[in-house]
């Protein structure tokens, strides 16, 4: 089993979150916006680059815009005014882009690849497949305390329901959301494939979660070798070389 891990937004609770990745030796992605339309606080450019010394650092947009509530004009604009922001303050090349809010339409694809990544991130879940393709990478979960409801509609919404239908049934059979997480990998580590974690640091923060996400991140170490924790960017390239 491939196991990678997501982590969005740019907060600067992600430099508490880098420590705890970097104590269990788990890979990860950044997807990182210039700025937060919403309001959140965004890392500053010497934390940024203090990331990418560890880390695979991806983009996501320059304003964190859901890019199906923009024109195109402006969707190109966030795309690639993104990454070029991001690699003048990095000093290094952004190959993987993720859609704000997992929100694109087919025309954002094309977009993307004309911009000059190499691959994007959905926040499409229950896959314990890489995705249905180079832009479009799904994951398998999110690590965040959603109800059986949620799994459940997100179930329904995002189709390929015969490849998600193993990770949903075994996230349905256990109450606590934590035991979720935790039996959601077990069933990748005993079916194989890939399992995609994706969180935001500041709800781990909100969520008082360091201690649980302590705890999964020693499942992981425990129980994928080192070789087999990639980034998104080897992920990409292995599955959808071309
Ligand atoms: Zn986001």
């Amino acid at each position: 089993m491939i196991f990678s891990c997501s982590v969005d937004d740019g907060h600067p609770a992600d430099m508490r979150l880098a420590q705890y990745l970097a104590r269990h030796g788990v890979n990860a992605t950044f997807y990182l916006p210039i700025n937060n339309v919403e309001g959140w606080p965004v890392l500053q450019g010497a934390q940024m680059r203090e990331l990418a010394q560890g880390f695979e650092i991806g983009s996501h947009t320059h304003d964190h815009c859901f890019l199906n509530r923009l024109d195109d004009q402006q969707a190109r604009f966030q795309i690639q005014q993104g990454k070029r922001a991001l690699e003048q303050i990095l000093g290094r090349g952004v190959t993987g882009f993720c859609y704000p809010g997992g929100k694109y339409r087919p025309v954002h694809l094309q977009m993307v690849r004309a911009a000059g990544f190499h691959y994007a991130r959905t926040t499409r879940n229950l896959h314990l497949d890489p995705g249905p393709g180079r832009f479009e990478l799904a994951t398998s979960c999110q690590f965040y305390a959603h109800g059986r409801a949620v799994y459940l509609r997100n179930f329904l919404r995002g189709g390929h329901w015969m490849r998600r239908a193993p990770l949903l049934l075994d996230g349905l059979r256990r109450r606590q959301w934590q035991g979720r997480l935790h039996a959601m990998l077990d069933q990748a580590l005993a079916r194989g494939g890939v399992f995609h974690l994706w969180l935001h640091s500041i709800d781990i923060e909100q969520m008082a979660a360091w201690d649980a996400l302590d705890g999964f991140l020693r499942h992981v170490a425990g129980a994928v070798s080192p070789a087999q924790r990639w980034t998104n960017a080897q992920l990409a390239a292995h599955y959808f070389s071309d």
